[in-house]
């Protein structure tokens, strides 16, 4: 057995281009030990992931990747979920229901740009898209075929991410309802790569502090882009609020085409990070 995990990955349930049983294969193939897939909003990809993983002989890990409100990007990574609980799927229903509302938005000011671009470009990139399963990374796939941008994160650069002009906010849960969703369900709730909320550690402590305090179990200490130094900040973060680190790729296939699987800034994710979360649920 290997000493690589990965606790991070997207499948085509959200905005991957893996099929969830492929990429449990994928996983096994680039000899990673255990995997978790982590959805955004659905856990729709979790039955076939985990079916796959048994068949092949991959530790599989149920997850999901809950978007919460925030100023910044505040992703909450859940793990060992209970995928068929009822709240949390009440809940992740809810928040696919504000991904229609903004996608629809989106396309719309998209066109008031002058961009020939139309719902059949979204929902025509996966086997079962619909305007509630897809998200940004797919309109910006579609602006890329179209030849409005040359590479996804182009898109995203010239129209999609915040305060760019097309750019629309959608219906989110707060940090405290995302954690408790997540608990419900059975779950650790880590928040996911909290550098995109701030490098410095400063300004990182309150932000950790108040989400300890409404249940947060862990953090991404490991993660695609992390600086030595960052790292350290998040490992002295978990030290100080009781918090397990985590981590992974963010692995999203060809829409994220720099991200390899199993592979973060520092190298890997070793097997003992798992070891303490498996401790945290009792398995
Ligand atoms: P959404 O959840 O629909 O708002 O889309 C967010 C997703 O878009 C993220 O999870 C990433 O997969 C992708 N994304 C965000 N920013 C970028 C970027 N600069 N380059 C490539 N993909 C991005
Ligand atoms: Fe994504
Ligand atoms: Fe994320
Ligand atoms: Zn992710």
């Amino acid at each position: 057995m290997t000493d690589k995990i990965d606790l991070h990955t997207h499948s085509t349930a959200s905005d991957g281009t893996f099929a969830p049983s492929e990429l449990a294969r994928y996983a096994k193939k680039e000899g990673l030990a255990a995997a978790a897939i982590t959805d955004h909003d659905t856990v729709d990809g979790v039955a076939e992931f985990m079916a796959e993983c048994d068949k092949i002989g991959l530790e599989g890990v149920a997850g999901v990747e809950i978007s919460a409100q925030h100023d910044k990007t505040m992703h909450i990574v859940g793990l060992y979920i209970d995928h068929e609980n009822t709240r949390l799927n009440e809940k992740l229903a809810q928040l696919r229901g504000g991904r229609e509302e903004r996608n629809r938005k989106m396309l719309a000011l998209l066109r008031e740009n002058g961009m020939d671009i139309t719902k059949d470009d979204i929902i025509s990139q996966k086997d079962g898209a619909t305007m509630a399963n897809t998200g940004r990374a797919h309109i910006a796939a579609a602006l890329v075929k179209k030849g409005y941008a040359e590479t996804i994160s182009g898109a995203f650069e010239k129209y999609l991410k915040r305060g760019r002009s097309c750019y629309v906010k959608r219906f989110t849960y707060s940090p405290e309802e995302s954690i408790d969703m997540i608990h419900a369900a059975g779950g650790i709730a880590v928040l996911a790569h909290p550098i995109l909320i701030s490098d410095d550690y400063a300004a990182l402590r309150p932000v950790i502090s108040e989400l300890k305090a409404v249940g947060l179990d862990g953090m991404e200490c490991y993660y695609n882009n992390y600086t030595p130094e960052f790292r350290g900040v998040c490992f002295d973060l978990c030290a100080e609020f009781g918090l397990l680190p985590s981590g992974g790729s963010d692995f999203h296939g060809a829409n994220k085409p720099d991200v390899k699987i199993g592979t973060v800034s520092t190298g890997f994710v070793p097997y003992s990070v798992l070891e303490g979360i498996k401790k945290r649920v009792g398995r």
